[in-house]
C-alpha cells in the first residue's frame, strides 16, 4: 500500500532528477520533493501519491546536506526559474555533467565507457549571480489594484512582486519601478489575460555588457492605428523622459501584441526613443596547441528587441571558443550554420572559413545578421530566412538536380557538400527533415551546440546511425542556479575502408 495525501514523512535524499528535484526513498517507495538537496534528511509532506512512487513538498530540513547553501534570493522556491539555488555551485556542476552523460547513455543509447572517454569536464561560471543580459518581466495587477511585475508563482499565473531577480542585472529594478509608477500615476492598465483587456503585457530589458547599452520593450495591447509619432502608452513622452535618466539607456521601444496566447513578443516593433538596436563585443579566444585560450577575435554586435541574442555573454564567449575549436577550420572550408541568430557563430565561423552560409527563422535576426556582417567587414557570409527544415533541404534537392544534369552552378558546389555544418537549434532540437539533409550532405565534421541535452541525445543517435562517429561532448554552464545547460559535440565522418 502506497502514502496517502499529507501524510508527512522523513526521508534521506540520495539522488537528483533532471528538474533538480531530490530523490529519496523510504521503504522502497521513491519520493520526489521539490527543493529538498541531494543529502538532506528532511521531513516532507505527500501531495500526489501513485502506486510505486509520490510527489511531495519539502516541510523542514532536520540534517542539511554539506552541499546546502544559503540561497541569494528569498523568492527561489516560490518563482522555481531558479531550482538548484540551494545548492553549492561546485555541487551543480557536477548535477550538470552527470544530466549531460545520463542523456546520452538512457537517450542517446552510447556505452557509459564510451561516454567516459570522450566527455570533457564542464566549464563553470567565475560568478554565478548577476550574469543575465536578459530579463522579461510579466506585467499584472495586484488585488488592490496596483500594477505589478515579478514572476509567476509555479505553474500558476499570477504574478508575485519582485523586481530584483539575482540573475539579472541591477539596472532592471530601476526601470521597472520607473514605469510602474508611470502606470500608477496614469492609471494605464496592465494586461488581463483572462479578459483579453488592459495594455501593459510585459517588459523586456536587455543589457550589452560591454557596451553599457540598455534596451527597454515594452509589450502593449495596443489595438489602435500605430501611425509614426503616434502615442501608444498615456503621457509617453513623461514615461520616456524617465526612462532616458537611466545611465546606459540607448534604446526604447514597444512591441505590439494583442492576441492571446503564452508567446511574450509581438512581432510588430516601433522604437519611440533612441536606436532599434543596442550593441555588444564578443570575443572569441582561440586555444593554443595545450587548449588554454590565446588572443583571438573581437566583433560588434546588433541586436533587435526580436533577435535572439545568449543570456550569459561571459559563458558565450567560452561556448563559442570551444564550437569554434571543434569546427577546427583552416581557411577555405565551406560551414553551414544552421539557427544562426544574429549571425554571432557564423561571423566567427566567416573569420576562419571559405565560406559561412547561414539559417534563421527570424526576419529581423537576419536582418541584424547582414548589418553585423558589413559592420565587422566579413564578406564570405551570406543569410537565408527560413525553417533550417526547409531551406537546407530546399538547396539540398535543387543543386543535386542541377549537379545531375550539368553541374551546380558556379559557386554553389560547396552548399552541397560543406566541410563542417554548426546547429545550435533551440530546446526541442532539430527537425528529422534537416538531420536528414546533413547526412544526405556528408560534411566532414558537424558541430552540434544545444541547449537540452535530451533532445541532443535524441538527435546524436540519429546522426551517429547515419554514419557519424562522435569524437567530442562537453557541457558549458550558461545558466548558473537553473538545472538547464548548454552542450558542445563534435561529430565526425565515418570512412569505411574499401
Ligand atoms: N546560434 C545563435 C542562435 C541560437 S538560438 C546564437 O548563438 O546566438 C536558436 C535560434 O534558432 C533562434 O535564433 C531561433 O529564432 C532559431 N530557430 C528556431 N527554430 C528554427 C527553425 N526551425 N529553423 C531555423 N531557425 C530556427
Amino acid at each position: 500500500m502506497g502514502y496517502q495525501k499529507n501524510d508527512i514523512l522523513t526521508v534521506t535524499i540520495e539522488d537528483m532528477g533532471t528538474e533538480g528535484e531530490g530523490i529519496g526513498k523510504v521503504d522502497g517507495f521513491t519520493l520526489f520533493v521539490k527543493d529538498a538537496v541531494i543529502g538532506d534528511t528532511a521531513e516532507v509532506k505527500i501531495m500526489k501519491s501513485k502506486a510505486h512512487y509520490a510527489y511531495a513538498r519539502l516541510e523542514k530540513v532536520l540534517q542539511p546536506s554539506p552541499f546546502r547553501v544559503v540561497p541569494k534570493c528569498a523568492y527561489h522556491r516560490q518563482c522555481g526559474g531558479c531550482q538548484i539555488q540551494a545548492l553549492s555551485y561546485e555541487k551543480q556542476l557536477a548535477f550538470k555533467q552527470a544530466k549531460i552523460r545520463n542523456n546520452l547513455v538512457r537517450i542517446g543509447g552510447f556505452a557509459e565507457s564510451f561516454v567516459d572517454s570522450i566527455m570533457e569536464p564542464i566549464v563553470g561560471m567565475e560568478e554565478p549571480f548577476h550574469y543575465r543580459n536578459k530579463a522579461q518581466y510579466p506585467v499584472g495587477t495586484d488585488k488592490d489594484g496596483n500594477p505589478v511585475t515579478g514572476f509567476y508563482a509555479g505553474r500558476t499565473h499570477s504574478i508575485i512582486p519582485n523586481t530584483d531577480c539575482a540573475l539579472g542585472v541591477e539596472e532592471n529594478r530601476e526601470i521597472l519601478e520607473i514605469i510602474l509608477d508611470h502606470m500608477k500615476e496614469y492609471k494605464v492598465p496592465a494586461y488581463d489575460e483572462e479578459t483579453g483587456k488592459g495594455l501593459v503585457r510585459h517588459v523586456l530589458i536587455r543589457k550589452g555588457f560591454t557596451s553599457g547599452e540598455i534596451m527597454v520593450c515594452l509589450v502593449i495591447n495596443y489595438r489602435g492605428k500605430a501611425n509614426r509619432g503616434i502615442e501608444f502608452l498615456p503621457k509617453q513622452k513623461e514615461l520616456l523622459n524617465r526612462l532616458q535618466q537611466i545611465p546606459g539607456m540607448s534604446s526604447i521601444s514597444v512591441s505590439i501584441h494583442t492576441e492571446k496566447t503564452n508567446v511574450i513578443m509581438g512581432k510588430e516593433i516601433h522604437t519611440l526613443w533612441g536606436a532599434d538596436t543596442i550593441s555588444d563585443v564578443i570575443h572569441v579566444r582561440d586555444m593554443d596547441r595545450q587548449g588554454y585560450p590565446c588572443t583571438g577575435e573581437e566583433l560588434v554586435f546588433h541586436i533587435s528587441p526580436l533577435s535572439f541574442y545568449q543570456v550569459n555573454p561571459v559563458q558565450t564567449e567560452k561556448l563559442y571558443s570551444l564550437a569554434l575549436s571543434y569546427a577546427g577550420l583552416t581557411g577555405q572550408e565551406a560551414v553551414w550554420d544552421l539557427y544562426c541568430g544574429i549571425g554571432t557563430i557564423s561571423l566567427f565561423l566567416g573569420g576562419k572559413a571559405g565560406q559561412v552560409y547561414g539559417v534563421e527563422i527570424v526576419p529581423q535576426a537576419i536582418d541584424d545578421a547582414w548589418e553585423n556582417a558589413k559592420r565587422n567587414g566579413i564578406t564570405n557570409a551570406t543569410f537565408y530566412v527560413g525553417k533550417a527544415e526547409e531551406v537546407l533541404p530546399e538547396f539540398y534537392e535543387r543543386l543535386s538536380a542541377e549537379t545531375d544534369k550539368k553541374g551546380p552552378a558556379a559557386g554553389q558546389a560547396d552548399m552541397l557538400h560543406p566541410d563542417v555544418i554548426v546547429v545550435d537549434p533551440p530546446r526541442k532540437g532539430c527537425d528529422q527533415a534537416c538531420l536528414d539533409t546533413m547526412l544526405k550532405m556528408q560534411p566532414e565534421k558537424i558541430v552540434y551546440v544545444s541547449c537540452d541535452s535530451a533532445t541532443l541525445a535524441r538527435d546524436l543517435k540519429i546522426l551517429c546511425e547515419g554514419g557519424y562517429e562522435l569524437k567530442k561532448v562537453r557541457g558549458v554552464d550558461q545558466f548558473g542556479h537553473t538545472v538547464h545547460v548548454e552542450t558542445v559535440c563534435l561529430l565526425s565522418k565515418l570512412h569505411h575502408k574499401m
